[in-house]
């Protein structure tokens, strides 16, 4: 199916493993040149390889979202593609171990947290929506931790930072609403990806939050990476022209709001 996709540009960031990579792989089939971006440079390339062997448009840029010069680069790059661009999703983003509860909350890893995950996406959007026309789309890779209390209470930093993520989303689709650019967020429940496998494995507390998260999903299954796509897709497709400034749940019923 023709989506009038073909050509266009999309950046992901965060892209070189679970979440974001199967996004750049869904970015990529619905016809974008997809930039696939990340710090770690070996597993770009190798990840932008398999998209490629797939028969898929992909090129690497390195990027940290917490280095405005390095923001700055990936705006140059994205400016040789082609001068201009089409979708931009935010997907990097970190979770801190070693808060146990609300009452662990710590400035050091709360200033870490929103560093990446709050501003990173604001400094990417601040440098890249200046190359997109009417059109432009923006896509938040959020978290059910920013919407659902009892969540967050488990990792506080990650949900504090995650619930200013989807202000943030709502704030910046008010702005750019004039320029004809659309600005969502998807809220993931917890997925099997590297960064929640990390936590499970992090010693007894981990471990009994996995298992009663796992427990709590009214579909009666843990997320997995390919369960996010779908979501991204609709909302950077043409389809979703007058939809911006919402907040999607992708959680397995886990949350369910108005
Ligand atoms: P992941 O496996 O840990 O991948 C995170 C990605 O972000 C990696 O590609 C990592 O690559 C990149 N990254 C980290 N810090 C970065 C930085 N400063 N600059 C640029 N890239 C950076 O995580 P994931 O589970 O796929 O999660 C992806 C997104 O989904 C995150 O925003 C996360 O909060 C959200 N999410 C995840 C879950 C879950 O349960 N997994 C649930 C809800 C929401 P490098 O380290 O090489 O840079």
């Amino acid at each position: 199916m023709d989506l009038g996709l073909t050509g266009k540009i999309a950046v992901v960031t965060g892209a070189n493993r679970g979440l974001g990579l199967e996004a750049c792989r869904q970015t990529a089939t619905m016809g974008y040149r997809a930039v696939l971006t990340a710090r770690g440079k070996t597993k770009g390339e190798r990840a932008v390889a398999g998209l490629r062997r797939d028969g898929l448009d992909a090129a690497f840029c390195q990027l940290d979202v917490t280095d405005a010069a390095s923001v700055r680069r990936l705006a140059r790059f994205v400016a040789r593609q082609g001068g201009r661009l089409d979708a931009l999703v935010n997907n990097a983003g970190i979770l801190i171990d070693g808060e146990e509860g609300p009452l662990g909350l710590k400035v050091a890893a709360l200033s870490r947290t929103f560093e990446t995950n709050v501003a990173g996406p604001l400094r990417v959007a601040q440098a890249l929506a200046p190359l997109m026309d009417r059109g432009g789309r923006i896509v938040n890779v959020s978290s059910s931790a920013g919407q659902f209390k009892n969540l967050s209470a488990h990792w506080p930093s990650y949900g504090v930072s995650k619930a200013a993520l989807n202000a943030l989303t709502k704030t910046l689709a008010r702005e750019h609403a004039r320029d004809g650019i659309r600005v969502n967020a998807v809220c993931p429940g917890p997925t099997d990806t590297p960064l929640f496998q990390s936590y499970k494995d992090a010693g007894d507390y981990g471990r009994r939050v996995f298992e009663s998260i796992s427990r709590s999903f009214p579909l009666r299954r843990i997320g997995q990476p390919e369960d996010l796509p779908g979501a991204v897709a609709v909302l950077i497709s043409d389809d979703a022209a007058v939809i911006t400034g919402q907040i999607l749940s992708v959680s397995g019923g886990l949350t369910m709001q108005d």
